[in-house]
């Protein structure tokens, strides 16, 4: 399932504009506990022309940088409705990181610090294959812990982790520094 840079993806990686996708975001405070600003993309997603552009530039910018993946991880449960249309739009699998509970089989997993608490995500054994090319997208990068956590997922099963996509990236909390591989944001705050 090998993929390098072909003249079909320099095509997708030349042809895209730029179009004022944080008009899409709804910022609400205190949401769900005090001192939280909430980045909604419910109006994103409830715009299909918007959102087809949104995937577009997303899967442009990696393209661009580091070719086809062979893979696109998605962790639950946001980062699975852009995940699943980028697999799509590159025609490669999609693979769901969850929460425990929700897979069955053979599972991979790792524990996570939540700023109260901890969290685990899992993954299917077999459901990457140590050679692939893999791409990890959620929905919102904030502290960079639920990502370091999949980062670790991809480490066990020996596979290649091209780069992380979020649709919006929170700079000030530095979450892109805990990540060894690159990071591509559509929308940064
Ligand atoms: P973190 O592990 O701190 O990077 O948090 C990332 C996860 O928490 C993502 O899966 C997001 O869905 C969610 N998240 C964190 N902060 C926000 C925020 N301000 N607005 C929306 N979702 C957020």
């Amino acid at each position: 399932m090998k993929n390098t840079v072909d003249p079909e993806q320099s095509a997708e990686a030349s042809t895209v504009e730029s179009h004022d996708f944080a008009a899409s975001v709804k910022s609400i405070p205190d949401f769900p506990i005090p001192g939280v600003v909430f980045r909604d993309l419910s109006p994103l997603w409830q715009d299909a022309e918007m959102s087809k552009l949104a995937i577009a530039q997303m899967a442009h910018d990696v393209v661009l940088s580091t070719g086809k993946p062979d893979v696109v991880v998605g962790i639950e449960s946001r980062g699975f409705i852009y995940g699943m249309a980028l697999a799509l739009h590159w025609d490669i699998p999609f693979v769901p990181f969850r929460k425990p509970g929700k897979l069955p089989g053979l599972l991979l997993r790792e524990s996570f610090q939540l700023e109260y608490g901890s969290a685990e995500l899992e993954c299917q054994v077999g459901a990457i294959d140590p050679g692939d090319r893999v791409l990890v997208h959620d929905d919102v990068i904030a502290t960079g812990g639920t990502a370091e956590a999949a980062q670790k997922l991809i480490e066990q099963t020996g596979a290649s982790l091209v780069g992380f996509s979020f649709v919006i990236e929170l700079r000030d909390l530095k979450g892109r520094d805990r990540l060894s591989a690159p990071v591509f944001s559509l929308i940064t705050y």
